[in-house]
């Protein structure tokens, strides 16, 4: 099959859909690649080392569009690049159409068969293509947070770890899921004093169980919650309601308990923001203070760390690719029932149930 990589164009966006090492893979397999020239660079991968992986260099989108078949991305098509997508194209990509009519009649119009990263499910009943995302996300979310508690960031002025004969700071988590769980890791490195706190208790005795007396787990009962801001330095909001807004653990009045310069990182922006007083902010400008407590709420906390996000994300996508490559979008989608969950659109219409509720389109 003839594979095709734009480089991407929204705003800060520096990941890319194919890294060398996938497009290799690929043409090991086959297959014919079109990388559009500088696709990677802004992770460092410049166009010879496409060229060495066996791609050949377009320059420009509409070439790449034009020669291929098939069309990996990370981010939804903009317009101009929906403009370019034509009947015959497979279009492998996050596409995130339940909050975005314009961009689902838009590929719809197009024709062409959209499957969508974040709809394509596991075995085990998760979404393998988001959780890379969800990983970097909570191992970030430690880092950032230690930062900005440093004294010069506005911070209260506290090590995570302490020293010896200082006390750790303490760190709490809601949400032990994929995010949670990896933003425990990381503050656990640290030698922070760690709980986790969430509604499933089979999940709160797995993470018992997987961390053991690194970490406490709580229950996330209002209670629970009032206590762990009062008391803790850094507070990281890692919950999911699959298809709903995050809900609001923190309310303003919690807020005002906290200690002066702790520190709120709310993974959860992305679905609205787990404590009351957030709002999305951007890495140009990620941080803002309310009531003395420093707020960090960027939505795409993975672009921070674009390489290695973008390496992550190969490492989940390329088998899907592979298959799609291999097989054609039909006979893989037939052989894996996991990916045909990631069909958003073709035939000029919406193939998922509940992308086709949200946007209130026949399905
Ligand atoms: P997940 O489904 O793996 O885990 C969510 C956890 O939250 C589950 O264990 C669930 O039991 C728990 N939970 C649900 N309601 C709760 C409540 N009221 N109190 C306590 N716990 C509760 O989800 P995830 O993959 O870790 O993602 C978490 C959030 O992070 C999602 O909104 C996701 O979209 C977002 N995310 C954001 C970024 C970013 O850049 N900001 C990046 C990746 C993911």
């Amino acid at each position: 099959m003839r594979v095709g990589v734009p480089k991407e164009i929204k705003n800060h966006e520096y990941r890319v859909g194919l890294t060398p090492a996938s497009v290799k893979e690929l043409v090991a397999a086959g297959h014919e690649l079109f990388v559009e020239t500088g696709a990677g660079k802004g992770i460092d991968c410049p166009d010879s080392a496409y060229v060495k992986a066996g791609a050949t260099i377009l320059p420009d989108a509409a070439s790449v569009f034009d020669t291929a078949e098939m069309i990996v991305k990370v981010k939804e098509p903009q317009p101009g690049e929906i403009a370019m997508i034509k009947p015959h194209h497979l279009l492998f990509t996050y596409l995130h159409l339940a909050a975005d009519k314009p961009q689902a009649e838009g590929l719809m119009a197009s024709g062409a068969t959209c499957i969508a990263y974040e709809t394509v499910t596991s075995r085990s009943g998760t979404l393998p293509l988001l959780s890379p995302m969800s990983e970097v996300a909570g191992r970030l979310s430690i880092q950032v947070g230690a930062h900005y508690l440093e004294k010069a960031q506005g911070g209260r002025g506290v090590l995570l770890g302490g020293v010896p004969g200082v006390a750790p700071a303490k760190v709490a988590i809601f949400g032990g899921g994929v995010s949670g769980v990896n933003a425990a890791q990381m503050a656990v490195g640290m030698r922070a004093d760690v709980t986790i706190y969430d509604i499933s208790n089979e999940r709160l005795a797995e993470l018992d169980m997987f961390f053991g007396s690194q970490i406490k787990t709580a229950y996330a009962s209002r209670d629970a919650i009032a206590r762990a801001v009062e008391e803790a330095e850094l507070v990281i909001g890692a919950v999911l309601v699959p298809g709903a807004a995050a809900p609001k653990l923190v309310t303003r009045e919690m807020l005002k308990t906290m200690k002066r310069g702790s520190v709120l990182v709310d993974i959860a922006i992305d679905q609205g923001g787990c404590f009351e007083t957030s709002h999305a902010t951007t890495h140009a400008d990620p941080v803002y203070e309310v009531d003395g407590v420093i707020h960090y709420c960027v939505a795409n906390m993975p672009g921070a760390v674009a390489r290695t996000s973008a390496f992550a994300l190969n490492n989940a996508t390329l088998p899907f690719a592979l298959k799609l490559a291999n097989l054609g979008a039909v006979a893989a989608m037939k052989a894996d029932p996991h990916l045909a969950n990631g069909l958003n659109v073709s035939g000029g219409k919406i193939r998922h149930q509940a992308v086709a509720e949200a946007l209130d389109l026949e399905f």
